[in-house]
């Protein structure tokens, strides 16, 4: 059930979203790929995507965002389909602009990494499954309307920032913006 609670998280996530993506030029038609270089540029951060070695088992991770100090690696398990992987990395670029942090310490973790980045060893750290943390509900929530967020960007590159505003006011009255006498 949409609770109003749950609705207004959702407004607050959008409007998140929409602030790190604003200004950005986005593919069309949408290419994961195109528009992780695009939010890389836009960034200033390097980004870089990486499949992850077949583990085997039940509990291999859907995907991995490592941030370091100056990029950042995205990961996504081998043999998925395209449509499937655009979705997993369209799940971490979610994490990204919602600006999500691991807990691990990442400079212990580079330590255990002697030729670079090890994607088994980055698996073992970080590999989780889904749904267990509220950051993993808010990406797959942010996820499931970046489309159709990109879209609303594409064709007014202000609206989404307007709508910003409104959900911080909001957020900040505690009573629906529309509801107020302009
Ligand atoms: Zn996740």
């Amino acid at each position: 059930m949409l609770t109003r609670r749950r609705a207004r998280h959702e407004k607050r996530l959008r409007a998140i979203c929409a602030t790190q993506l604003q200004g950005m030029d986005f593919p069309k038609p949408f290419d994961i790929d195109v528009f992780l270089q695009r939010l890389s540029a836009h960034r200033g951060r390097p980004l870089h995507v990486h499949e992850l070695p077949d583990l085997g088992g039940a509990g291999a991770p859907c995907g991995l965002w490592l941030a370091f100090d100056h990029e950042d690696h995205l990961f996504h398990p081998r043999g998925l389909s395209r449509r499937h992987r655009a979705q997993v990395l369209k799940h971490e670029a979610t994490h990204i602009l919602l600006g999500h942090r691991t807990s691990m310490d990442i400079k212990a973790f580079v330590d255990l990494l002697p030729d670079g980045i090890d994607p088994v060893a980055a698996e073992q750290a970080f590999g989780r499954t889904s749904y267990e943390t509220d950051q993993e509900r808010d990406a797959e929530l942010a996820a499931s309307f970046l489309d159709e967020l990109i879209e609303e960007l594409s064709a007014d590159p202000y609206a989404a920032g307007q709508d910003d505003v409104l959900a911080r006011l909001d957020d900040a009255l505690g009573h629906p913006v529309k509801d107020r006498r302009s």
